[in-house]
């Protein structure tokens, strides 16, 4: 527990899924209690570790007033639900705030015991050992894009259209794509994910620009799109205070998905970059993994860079190959132990930006798409 600005702390939680290693808790203090940020996985090893981090802060979980869950990722929104159940807090989200699973509200049934839950993060971990897929790397469904209007998802997702919206759930956009389990058994290892990974149901949506009063401050929501649709920073303008969720990370680059973010994830991702580098006297990144940072323009460029370089690696790859697949071009730009079903999402979210930026071209060959540099 670091006190990172007067009445912020931030608080590292444990993530049992490949890849992370752990999420930033911020805990915004004031005279009613405290409001957290992203309160970790689902699950009671998370929820051990939440309790530990508050007591050693001195609180307990009763005087969480206020959840504030930056996008729909489960290691950001997993406590919120039990930490409402427990506390009565309100779970504020952006406007666009929804995921692949159902609803907990939408769930008849009773809630698990203890043992039951312990059995279903088993069994949750398993699949996504078994996937091949990490914390960061679950998309959030958006494919129903056309109802996308600024920020406002006028109806929730039916349960066909999450389905379509994971990529290693079953036939992605680009076709070809080689998953790393068979169909059955890739359907029960997204059933037990499903089932620990249903997201709480929000009680305060915000958009762009709305004020939020926590720790004694106000703090403007930036909508920030790219890493997901729904993704959400809050910036505090009189101190300098930008939480970044996974939006700007001071050590990896974000994963931007092409399925179920939106026609062009990579030109939301860079624009909404380049809006929080702008923002006035923003001093210190409060990001959700790894360590608050003080560069955020700084970062920012070097993430963009990352991009810029990416898409002259595929423009270069796909020049020497002439058409090729998702796939193909996936292979050339990742190193082997990347391949798979998520490193040719990100490259289809690259090449798609080129096709609408008029620098590559596609078209479909036998239920595949193929790409070549324009
Ligand atoms: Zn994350
Ligand atoms: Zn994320």
């Amino acid at each position: 527990m670091i006190e990172v600005a007067p009445g912020v702390i931030r608080m590292q939680l444990p993530i049992w899924m490949p890849g992370l290693g752990h999420v930033n808790m911020y805990g915004l203090l004031d005279d009613r209690g405290l409001a957290v940020v992203d309160p970790g996985l689902p699950g009671p090893k998370s929820w051990r570790a939440l309790k530990a981090r508050l007591k050693t802060a001195g609180y307990g979980v009763k005087d969480i007033h206020t959840v504030i869950v930056t996008h729909s990722h489960p290691d950001h929104f997993g406590g919120a639900g039990r930490i409402k159940r427990e506390s009565g807090a309100q779970i504020v989200t952006h406007k666009a705030f929804t995921t692949w699973s159902l609803e907990e509200s939408n769930r008849r049934n009773r809630l698990p015991t203890e043992k039951e839950a312990e059995e279903a993060e088993r069994m949750a971990a398993a699949a996504a050992q078994a996937l091949d897929i990490g914390g960061e790397e679950i998309p959030t469904i958006a494919d129903h894009i056309d109802d996308y209007e600024g920020d406002v998802l006028r109806e929730d997702p039916t349960e066909a259209q999450q389905a379509g919206s994971v990529p290693w759930g079953g036939e992605t956009p680009w076709g070809g794509s080689k998953h790393p389990l068979p169909p059955l058994a890739r359907r029960l290892a997204i059933r037990a994910l499903r089932r620990i990974f249903a997201p709480p149901r929000p009680t305060r949506r915000v958009v762009h620009g709305e004020r939020v009063k926590l720790a004694n401050r106000d703090w403007v929501s930036i909508h920030t799109p790219g890493h997901t649709i729904d993704h959400l920073c809050l910036f505090d303008p009189e101190h300098g205070l930008l939480i970044s969720g996974d939006h700007v990370l001071p050590s990896i680059t974000p994963h931007i998905s092409g399925v179920g973010n939106g026609a062009d994830a990579l030109k939301s991702y860079i624009q909404t970059l380049d809006l929080v580098a702008a923002l006035d006297g923003v001093r210190l990144g409060l990001p959700a993994h790894g360590h608050p940072f003080d560069d955020v323009p700084g970062r920012v460029e070097a993430i963009k860079h990352h991009h810029e370089e990416r898409m002259e690696l595929i423009l270069a790859a796909s020049t020497a190959l002439g058409p090729a697949t998702v796939q193909d071009l996936a292979h050339e730009i990742f190193p082997k132990r990347h391949w798979g079903v998520m490193a040719e999402s990100e490259t289809f979210a690259h090449l798609e930006h080129m096709v609408i930026e008029g620098k590559a071209e596609r078209w479909e060959d036998h239920g595949r798409l193929l790409y070549r540099a324009a």
